[in-house]
């Protein structure tokens, strides 16, 4: 068993995150097993320093300790540029050259239906572009690498993943339509990074939110592109406020340093959350 917990250094972490980390940590530590912590932080414009020796701190506190040194994924850029090459090399992915602007005049037109969590889909602007229009705005313009899904999800025909104590569930990627697997201003997405990284890592069990229950059709769709193992998953219940809604990186009041701060016991706190208890106010939202 290796689990691992990812935070993006983009903010504090709150009581979601440490439920998260608390759970993951437990499950491997139960089994005999590894806990990694892995910093998220190809995104340069958001990722700051400060964040990554907090969150260290915070986990710390939590008295949630991990295996080896934190994976860092700005230092796996060149993983990733192989694994779009081969993905190009292939015919599977294109340049896309749209602004925002470009794709919401399209998306005013009649369009598809919206993907799984309810987004327009890429209306596949750039998708047939020529050869040579394409070698030209290569040169000249800025642009972000999408996946031509259609061509994918045929290639990969019928995909599922195990649910942790609830057996198989289908993946869906097609929905998701045309997704960006390199921005214009990050080398990864989110998506290509996190997939190619549990791989690596040998992750057993991604333990994370049921938001992000979506992004594992397309996880899995990479995996079987990619010739990756396919880990279990688990998605767990999400943590809402007072207010009855998802804790965000924006509700400082549930943030692990201002429960430090007040005194709140870390040990305890991480006790609490892996038995499913909450501190008052707070409820879990189940999947
Ligand atoms: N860095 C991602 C996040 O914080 C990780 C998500 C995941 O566990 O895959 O949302």
């Amino acid at each position: 068993m290796l689990t691992r917990f990812a935070p993006s250094p983009t903010g504090e972490l709150h009581l979601g995150h440490a439920y998260s980390a608390a759970l993951a940590h437990a499950a491997a530590r139960a089994a005999g097993g590894r806990f990694h912590l892995r910093i998220d932080d190809i995104d340069g414009s958001r990722s700051r320093e400060s964040h990554v020796a907090a969150a260290l701190a915070d986990l710390a506190w939590l008295g949630l300790d991990w295996d080896g040194d934190p994976v860092r994924q700005s230092h796996h850029l060149e993983a990733y540029a192989a694994a779009l090459g081969d993905l190009r090399a292939r015919g599977l992915v294109y340049p896309c050259f749209c602004t925002r602007a470009d794709i919401a005049a399209s998306l005013a037109a009649p369009h598809g239906p919206p993907n799984a969590s309810g987004a327009a889909v890429y209306p596949g602007i750039c998708r047939h572009l020529s050869a040579a229009e394409r070698a030209r705005r290569l040169a000249a313009e800025a642009h972000c690498w999408r996946l031509d899904m259609a061509r994918a999800a045929a290639l990969a025909g019928d995909l599922g993943w195990e649910e942790a104590g609830q057996g198989m569930r289908a993946a869906d990627p097609a929905a998701h339509g045309d997704i960006v697997l390199a921005r214009k201003d990050a080398p990864a997405s989110y998506h290509l990074a996190s997939t190619i990284d549990d791989a690596e890592m040998g992750v057993t069990q991604v333990i994370r939110g049921a938001d992000l229950i979506a992004s594992t059709d397309v996880h899995r769709l990479l995996q079987a592109l990619l010739g990756l193992a396919t880990p279990v998953y688990r998605h767990h219940g999400l943590i809402c406020g007072p207010d009855g809604r998802r804790l965000a990186k924006r509700d400082a009041a549930a943030s692990l340093a201002a429960l430090r701060r007040v005194g709140v016991d870390g040990p305890a706190l991480a006790k609490d959350l892996r038995e499913g208890r909450l501190p008052a106010g707070y409820s879990l939202q189940t999947p």
